[in-house]
């Protein structure tokens, strides 16, 4: 089957065309600038590249051009027919989802009501599915969100020791994002560990610009570090991660800062690159330090501790660790971030082998010792991949 993913965010449509079985990426690539005055949509179909430089007034343009790109000379469609089905990378489902889902009005509808709760990705998510359904009628359109894969958490890891009608009238509950790469790099974990999902407990590190953990008993979600939104948690690119609410009402009340400035702060200007002054990016952290920079140092000193912290947390909650899975960007390439998250932690059973973990890791491989109590695994995840395949199994029920 053909299967198109996209990622429809607010100024950008990101895109890979697969086809499946056999993961073969047909195509893909990204529109961006979308209602600028200079778009830019580039893609890459196997080695040739091709840029296209003009605006592109709205999503509805952006994705007219994608699918004419795609069928064009050169294309890798002879027409929009040939697409079996488009999966949609969702943000935000609330508590409506736990699974992908095929989109009906009712889905529409849903991810509109949950705008309050992510009111940075659910609108141009709305806008992706809106003109894929009108630019590609009769093709199943099917909805894979961030939030599903951690809806099987219980009440006690979901809720905030806040009045309890704040639950009930405004949905203010922990719902974890990643899902995606969560569930796919767990999966993955099992299959490595040569035992079905259902009776392994994994910990997952996507460490990537935004950083997330989860612990997952047997295939299902029983804790994560992200909350209500994905400021929660980790130390991220420029995110704080947990902190302190009260350092909130104490900046209101101490600085002219404003709630937006305040929150803009916390979710662009924090992290790693708060706390450098610097950069966001972990290899160029890495590169300072090599340097003397002391504020980089820093930056990855506390990056690091609050990744050994949550390791701490989640494997009491999981009780027994079968594998601790590192991902994404910082978690696939960093041996150094890696080590550092498990320093001292033999005892608790993460025993790592450093000259495995040195090595690169462009496959998944193990990096713990052959005496580790837990396999310490790297796992490149692939999002796409793991929404195209969600599409294909709701497609064919
Ligand atoms: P992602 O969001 O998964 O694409 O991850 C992006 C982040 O991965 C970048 O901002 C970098 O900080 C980080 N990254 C990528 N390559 C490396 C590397 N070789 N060493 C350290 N960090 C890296």
């Amino acid at each position: 089957m053909k299967i198109l993913v996209i990622n429809s965010g607010s100024s950008s449509i990101k895109y890979k065309f697969f086809a499946l079985p056999g993961r073969k990426v047909l195509a893909s690539g990204v529109c961006e600038k979308i209602g600028e005055p200079e778009g830019k949509l580039t893609q890459q179909v196997g080695d040739k590249k091709t840029t296209i430089e003009k605006p592109f007034a709205d999503h509805g343009k952006a994705l007219h051009e994608v699918l004419e790109l795609l069928t064009g000379d050169g294309g890798v469609l002879a027409d929009r027919s040939e697409i079996d089905g488009v999966g949609h990378r969702l943000v935000h489902g609330g508590e409506s989802f736990s699974a992908p889902v095929l989109i009906d009005e009712e889905v529409i509808a849903a991810v509109r009501e949950n705008i309050s709760l992510a009111p940075l990705h659910n609108p141009p998510n709305l806008l992706g599915m809106e003109v894929a359904r009108d630019l590609l009628p009769g093709i199943p359109q099917v909805g894979g969100f961030d939030t599903a894969f951690h809806q099987t958490m219980e009440p006690a890891a979901y809720l905030y020791a806040l009045p309890y009608e704040f639950y009930e009238n405004n949905k203010i509950r922990r719902y974890g994002f990643h899902g995606t790469s969560h569930a796919y790099v767990s999966r993955k974990a099992a299959e490595m560990l040569g035992r079905p999902a259902s009776e392994v407990n994994v910990i997952t590190c996507h460490l990537g610009n935004g950083a997330s953990m989860a612990a997952i008993r047997g295939g299902r979600v029983v804790d994560t570090t992200m909350g209500l939104t994905p400021l929660e948690g980790l130390v991220m690119g420029t995110r704080s991660g947990d902190f302190d609410p009260a350092i909130i009402f104490h900046l209101l009340d101490q600085t002219d800062k404003t709630p937006e400035a305040i929150n803009n702060m916390l979710n662009k200007k924090s992290g790693l690159l708060g706390l450098s002054g610097k950069t966001n990016d972990m290899r160029e952290i890495e590169m300072l330090i090599e340097q003397g920079n002391e504020r980089a140092r820093l930056a990855f000193a506390v990056y690091c501790r609050r990744i050994r912290k949550y390791i701490g947390a989640m494997t009491a909650v999981l009780e027994h660790v079968d594998a601790l899975v590192f991902t994404a960007g910082v978690g696939e390439n960093s041996p150094a971030v890696r080590a550092e998250s498990l320093r001292g932690l033999t005892e608790m059973g993460y025993d790592l082998d450093d000259e495995a973990n040195a090595g690169t890791c462009a496959e998944a491989g193990d990096i713990a010792t052959p005496k580790s109590r837990v396999r310490i695994l790297v796992i490149p995840t692939d999002e796409e991949v793991e929404i195209a395949e969600q599409t294909v199994q709701v497609i064919l029920g």
